[in-house]
């Protein structure tokens, strides 16, 4: 894979509760200087535990939003 989507930390928003840390399942976060930081982002799975966990809402995960062609639609 040559690229990769990641989650990304609002360190502004984030209180640095460990929450997030905790339940990710591959360990890809971790603290930095008090925050949670994506400290192994080549173990991300995306899988959107932390993002929906945080109580608080530091973390996002990036989508692609695709608009589907109508002429390519399956009308059966
Ligand atoms: S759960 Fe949210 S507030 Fe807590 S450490 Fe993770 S990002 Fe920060
Ligand atoms: S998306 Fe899943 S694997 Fe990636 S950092 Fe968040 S909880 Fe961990």
């Amino acid at each position: 894979m040559d690229e990769q989507w990641l989650p990304m930390i609002d360190s502004n928003r984030c209180t640095g509760c460990g929450e997030c840390i905790a339940q990710c399942p591959t360990e890809a976060l971790g603290h930095r200087n008090g925050k949670a930081a994506l400290v192994h982002p080549h173990l991300c799975i995306y899988c959107a535990d932390c993002e929906t966990l945080c109580p608080v809402g530091a973390i996002q995960l990036p989508y692609l939003i695709c608009k589907l062609d109508p002429n390519e639609r399956d009308n059966s």
